[in-house]
Order: C-alpha cells, then sequence, then structure tokens
C-alpha cells in the first residue's frame, strides 16, 4: 500500500483515500447497527435519532472533506514536510498513545471553543441537532469541522515524525471511538469504572450525555480534560450504570 502511495498520481491519491473514507463510513455505520443488536439490553437511549435528508449530504460531504485532508497529508508526506517512521510495536503503541493524548486534548479546546454561543449557533449546532444519536451522526457535522479535526492531525504529524503502526493504530480508535460514542449503546462492562487509568476511557455513555447535555463532556477519548477543567457530567458514573436520570 505504501509502495502504491509513493508512486501514485494526485488523482488516483484522491480516488484512493475516497474510497477509502467511503469503507470507513460504511463501517463505522455498520458496527453502530450491530452493536444496537448485540448490546440492545444497555440502551442508552430509547430509539435512534431520525435522519434526515440534510444530515446524509452532510455525511456525504464530511468523506469528500475527509478525503482532500488525507490527500493533503499525502502529498506533505511525498514533498518530506510529514515524516513516517517504520518502527517496531513498542515505539509504535508508545507514538499510538502520545498521538491520542494530544489529539483529545486539543479536540477538547476546540470543542470547548466550538459552544462559545455565536461559533455554536453558526457552526457546531448542526451536530447537536441529534439528541439522541443514531448510525451517521458521527459524520452530521459542519464541513468547518471536519476541516478543523483534519488541520489539527496534519499539525500533529508536521511536528512530531509519527511511526507507521502508531497512526494506523490511532487511525482505528478514533473511528471507533466515534462509532461507540454515538452508538446510542454501552457496550463497555461496568467494572470499567473501577478500574484505575481504563475508569478515563471515554464510553458511549460519555459522549451520549455531552448530546443530552452539551455543558458537560467535551473530551473525545478521555474522561482526563473534563476531570481536570471541572466539566464532566456529575451524572456521569450513575448513567454509565445504565440508572435513568433522576
Ligand atoms: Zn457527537
Ligand atoms: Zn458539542
Amino acid at each position: 500500500m505504501l509502495h502504491y502511495l509513493q508512486h501514485c498520481s494526485l488523482t488516483e491519491a484522491f480516488l484512493f483515500f475516497w474510497i477509502t473514507n467511503i469503507a470507513v463510513f460504511l463501517g463505522s455505520v455498520l458496527l453502530c447497527w450491530l452493536l444496537g443488536i448485540i448490546f440492545h439490553q444497555r440502551r442508552i437511549f430509547d430509539q435512534w435519532q431520525p435522519l434526515h435528508k440534510i444530515e446524509m449530504v452532510a455525511a456525504a460531504s464530511a468523506i469528500v472533506l475527509n478525503a482532500i485532508i488525507s490527500v493533503i497529508g499525502w502529498y506533505l508526506w511525498h514533498k518530506g514536510f510529514i515524516d513516517i517512521k517504520n518502527r517496531g510495536m513498542g515505539r509504535s503503541i508508545v507514538d499510538c498513545l502520545l498521538m491520542i493524548t494530544v489529539m483529545d486534548f486539543g479536540m477538547y479546546i476546540f470543542h470547548r471553543l466550538a459552544h462559545v454561543p455565536l461559533i455554536y449557533r453558526l457552526i457546531h449546532r448542526f451536530h447537536h441537532r441529534h439528541e439522541t444519536t443514531n448510525p451517521v451522526s458521527l459524520f452530521v457535522l459542519h464541513p468547518l469541522e471536519v476541516l478543523g479535526f483534519g488541520s489539527l492531525m496534519l499539525v500533529f504529524l508536521l511536528v512530531y515524525p509519527m511511526s507507521l503502526y502508531g497512526l494506523m493504530g490511532y487511525l482505528a480508535l478514533n473511528i471507533l471511538f466515534g462509532t461507540l460514542g454515538h452508538s446510542g449503546v454501552e457496550p463497555f462492562p461496568r467494572i470499567l469504572k473501577k478500574i484505575p487509568g481504563l475508569r478515563n476511557i471515554g464510553t458511549s455513555t460519555f459522549h451520549a450525555e455531552h448530546h443530552e447535555h452539551p455543558h458537560y463532556n467535551f473530551g473525545f477519548y478521555t474522561l482526563i480534560w473534563d476531570r481536570i477543567f471541572g466539566t464532566l457530567d456529575p451524572d456521569y458514573e450513575r448513567r454509565f450504570d445504565g440508572e435513568s436520570s433522576p
């Protein structure tokens, strides 16, 4: 695959990333649907948010914009501005955890800014059309949000020489967490909240609560920044246990 990307043209690179992003979208929708069946006893919402035509258009545009961001990344890599290293498994895991932590912090900051009333009205309210989420919610984003997330990722890659497997691991976890957060069910076992370290993983309940109560839970992959900045929903652990609001 790397060999192909090293020698392909701009058009071929766009087609490659466009098809890859379509596959990612379909995989995410399929996983969300499967999770809804497998974990139906741990539903966070009674039913999925109905889907509208404008949201399908937004999802299609998110796929194209993600492909464009990927092509920009490919171009920067081609020109030597982005350095992707071939490293062993141990270092790749460290790189992956580093990228998750840095991106989580960057996204926390941008997400809080997105809730400043004017920016919220103009950009982020579109994602919050979904109070109860559905399999497509992850892709129901304003184009500027898609470009903002992509740019943040490119800045990280421009600054840090990332390992190939670390990057692939990050991208896989990113889509997995995004899918879980909008799945409307909680696949993480209740014991998770008692395990040091793992209790800070951003669960489905964590992001679902953000759609219900947009003043809490701005993080994506972890609860760390919400704990530090005091924005974690005080109801979080109770909701994670499957108890309804009082
Ligand atoms: Zn969301
Ligand atoms: Zn939000």
